[in-house]
């Protein structure tokens, strides 16, 4: 009966889960979907904590008590653009759990002297391997994007053999543990070269890619986590697990699709690396064509215009520009000029960067486009103001086939009346490859920080 109930609950948090997923897909529903995400895990831990296989509540009480506590400090302090590489630490975490908790089940089944079998020893090597990986390539990811480490990918002479060699000296000790159970021996060495391999991985990725290899670490957790739900025989687990390495994985594919590169030219392209001759072509294509603009300049410009569309980019979360472009908005709005935000998917440094930006701000959804919505609205457009984006509007990947950002779908501000570029300087955007738009004859630049730029500019429009 007991059993039954649990299972019960476990049904009804997989669906808060699924429901809570479907949620998060429109910035509209998000929040409920977050809701329901946490809903259906109390539930789940609820139910777990009844099982009868607890023997004692005092340690897991005080670990949820730091735990939570930890957490909770971490959520509140975290500022908006250092979000990815908590995101990272918290996979890493799940990861190691999920390699723990096998470990201990492998530990427990040698104490009670009954044998995990073939299930048992295959899931267990799967979540000891995959965990520690997550462990540590999450950590590499935290520290390149922290900037404890440097960002550029570590790159060395024989290094794609030495990682055969590693996994398969992992795929080795997994057999062993399988076909012999009875050592612990050989899971803590799979653990511990799994977690070099981890390391060695993730090292000769560039730090600007570590939002995809954050969000591919994030599906590993979960099918740790799974492959840990087969050892304990948890259904929710594996449910909650499968979910998680399902939807990071689709996560990864929606950023690799909207950067148009493929998985492996983010995990094995050393990409974000200088590009060379980058300075010459810089040169060649900004030199006696750039024009540079005053606030006083753009404020009449803005004036003037009936439609404008802001576009932002990185370079407004590093500035937190977003409540002084929302200021901004509000104050052409009032003006009678039509303001609009074009969403590029991959502006930033993480998926929804910008909408998590702008939603802070209190920006309307209604105001933000997406790429569909908002490339047929240029040619109509007066005035684009560009704010910190680089690569998301470079016409050249429309252009040159051999650009590294060759086919990725671009933000057409170029086909404006006018486009205002805010920024401090011509310096490329995370591709490293200059940008044509920049020195276009209907582009006016703006060299400031963004904050800064759009404070400037509201009080130009003020004082017309
Ligand atoms: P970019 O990285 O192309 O360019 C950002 C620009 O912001 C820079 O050129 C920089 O110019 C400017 N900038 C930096 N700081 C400031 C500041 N304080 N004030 C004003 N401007 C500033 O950004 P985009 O958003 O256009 O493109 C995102 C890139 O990141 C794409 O190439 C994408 O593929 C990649 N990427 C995105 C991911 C995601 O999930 N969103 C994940 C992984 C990669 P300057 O120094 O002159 O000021």
């Amino acid at each position: 009966m007991r059993l039954a109930l649990i299972n019960l609950a476990y049904v009804g948090a997989s669906a808060l889960f699924i429901l809570g997923l479907k949620g998060l897909s429109h910035p509209r529903t998000a929040v409920r979907g977050n809701l329901m995400g946490a809903t259906g895990m109390l539930i789940a831990i609820v139910a777990t904590l009844i099982n009868q296989r607890i023997v004692s509540f005092e340690v897991i009480l005080a670990g949820m008590i730091v735990g939570g506590s930890a957490g909770a400090l971490m959520a509140t302090k975290i500022q908006m653009t250092a979000m990815p590489q908590m995101v990272a630490l918290l996979n890493g975490f799940g990861g190691i759990a999920s390699a723990l908790v096998a470990g201990a089940a492998l530990f427990e089944s040698h104490a009670d002297g009954a044998a995990l079998g073939l299930q048992g020893t295959v899931s267990t090597a799967a979540s000891g391997l995959i965990g520690a990986v997550t462990l540590t390539g999450s950590l590499i990811a935290f520290a390149k994007l922290q900037e404890v480490m440097s960002g550029n990918p570590v790159l060395f002479p024989g290094q794609h053999a030495i990682n055969a060699f590693l996994g398969a000296t992992c795929l080795g000790l997994a057999v062993w543990l399988c076909v012999d159970p009875s050592h612990d021996l050989a899971y803590w060495l799979l653990v511990g070269a799994a977690g070099i391999l981890g390391v060695l991985l993730t090292i000769p990725i560039g730090g600007a890619d570590m939002p995809v290899v954050i969000s591919l670490l994030n599906s590993y957790s979960g099918v740790a986590a799974a492959a840990t739900g087969f050892v304990l025989n948890n259904n929710m687990l594996i449910i909650a697990g499968s979910l998680v390495g399902a939807s990071g994985l689709i996560l990864t594919q929606i950023m690799c699709k909207a950067m148009n590169r493929s998985l492996a030219n983010v995990l094995f392209g050393g990409v974000g690396a200088v590009v060379p001759g980058a300075k010459a072509s810089a040169d060649s294509v900004y030199a006696g064509k750039v024009k540079a603009a005053s606030a006083e300049e753009i404020g009449m410009v803005l004036s003037a215009a009936r439609r404008v569309v802001i576009v932002p980019g990185y370079g407004m979360a590093v500035s937190q520009a977003q409540h002084a472009v929302k200021s901004l908005a509000a104050l052409l709005e009032s003006r009678g000029i039509t303001v609009d935000f074009a969403i590029h998917p991959v502006a930033g440094r993480m998926p929804g960067h910008m909408n998590v930006l702008l939603a802070e701000a209190d920006v309307s959804y209604d105001a933000l486009k997406d790429m569909d919505q908002s490339n047929p609205l240029f040619p109509e457009t007066d005035v684009s103001i560009v704010i910190g984006a680089n690569d998301v509007v470079n016409p050249v990947a429309r252009t040159d086939p051999s650009s590294p950002i060759a086919g990725m779908p671009i933000l057409d501000v170029d086909k404006s009346r006018t486009v205002v570029v805010i920024k401090r300087s011509l310096s490329p955007g995370f591709a490293g490859i200059p940008n044509p738009l920049f020195a276009a004859d209907n582009t006016l630049m703006f060299f400031s920080d963004g904050k800064k730029a759009v404070n400037d500019l509201i009080q130009a429009v003020k004082e017309n």
